[in-house]
């Protein structure tokens, strides 16, 4: 054993993590995780019924947008380098079936055809598959007659509402109902209606978190009663994520989700070992709003804090992460 300059005993050669550090292009050569703009998914409101784009209060920068503002949005972000949308759907009808979720006509309907029809195969369109913009009562699932949330009823309405965004050109739809059986069953119909090339990204771990208000304040989603407990995953459970992860691959599903992103980063990481399926994260509205917030008010860096944020989660182990930040990173990663 030898004595070092700053007096410990340690093993010959002294070890010198600094010497890696010197200066930024050897931090740049030994960086182990690097972002792409090819790893974000930006998340889109479409709105029916508005003529412009509106604010959305919570969400800094972040508008609700008619169709007819879309193909300059998705356009804007394509020349970024973005490839990857997540649409969601804001319509003007509610009812307690969801029926405006399947309708073909349907204002996510109509904008898919339209993005698909000016982009071609060059913009991957992925699409939320849920109930609660559609529900007059706000929950992701049919209300039963005895009030909770049915779940084989809800799953043959989200399979529904896949087919009819696969029939409108979605490459991807998204289930985020988190009920039971939602992927398999999905599954089933997309085959059995001939979208058999339509991917299925599982929301498979989502949990009931509070850092979803600001989305709900941009979907229009608040439940009316209740809270999503009975169906969303409670934060404290790791293994239940795994279980919900391994059903949904299990079911078919072609890439996981896990949600919230930053709070769940040990999630990720058991994902990402556990399967050889993708793993996508979803940095949700509350992680975007956090950030904003705080940078408008200048007590932290945005740029830094986004970068941190989003370089974290993809070294937890996501291979694409859904962002509000998605513009924002592209940007910087451009520069
Ligand atoms: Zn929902």
């Amino acid at each position: 054993m030898k004595t070092n300059r700053i007096g410990n005993s340690v093993s010959f050669p002294a070890l010198r993590l600094r010497r890696l550090r010197r200066t930024a292009a050897i931090r740049d050569l030994v960086q182990e995780t690097r972002l792409s703009v090819k790893d974000l998914i930006a998340p889109i409101f479409v709105q029916d019924g508005i003529k412009r784009p509106r604010a959305i209060e919570s969400m800094p920068e972040i508008y609700r947008l008619p169709t007819e503002s879309l193909i300059d949005e998705i356009q804007s972000l394509f020349d970024l380098g973005l490839r990857s949308v997540l649409l969601f759907g804001v319509p003007l009808r509610k009812d307690d079936s969801a029926s405006s979720a399947f309708d073909d006509t349907g204002v996510i309907q109509r904008a898919i055809s339209l993005v698909r029809k000016h982009f071609g195969n060059k913009i991957v369109i992925a699409t939320d598959v849920c109930l609660c913009q559609y529900t007059v009562h706000g929950h992701c699932g049919i209300v039963s007659k005895s009030g909770h949330v049915d779940n084989d009823s809800s799953i043959k309405t989200l399979a529904k509402v896949a087919a009819s965004h696969a029939s409108a050109g979605a490459d991807i739809v998204a289930p985020s109902a988190m009920m039971d059986g939602q992927v398999q069953e999905i599954r089933a119909v997309l085959d059995s209606r001939g979208f058999s090339d339509v991917a299925i990204m599982a929301y498979s771990a989502k949990h009931a978190s509070p850092l979803y208000a600001p989305f709900r304040d941009a979907a229009h989603s608040t439940p009316e009663f209740g809270d999503r407990r009975s169906y969303q995953m409670p934060f404290s459970n790791s293994k239940e994520a795994m279980r919900e992860i391994e059903a949904d691959i299990n079911e078919g599903a072609d890439i996981v989700m896990i949600k919230p992103a930053i709070p769940y980063l040990d999630i990720i990481h058991q994902a990402r070992n556990a399967t050889n399926v993708p793993v996508c994260a979803y940095s949700v509205s509350g992680e975007y709003s956090m950030i904003k917030a705080a940078a408008m008010e200048g007590w932290i860096d945005e740029d830094s804090v986004v970068t941190e944020f989003l370089t974290s989660i993809k070294r937890a182990g996501a291979g694409m992460i859904v962002t509000y930040h998605a513009k924002k990173m592209a940007e910087l990663l451009n520069r």
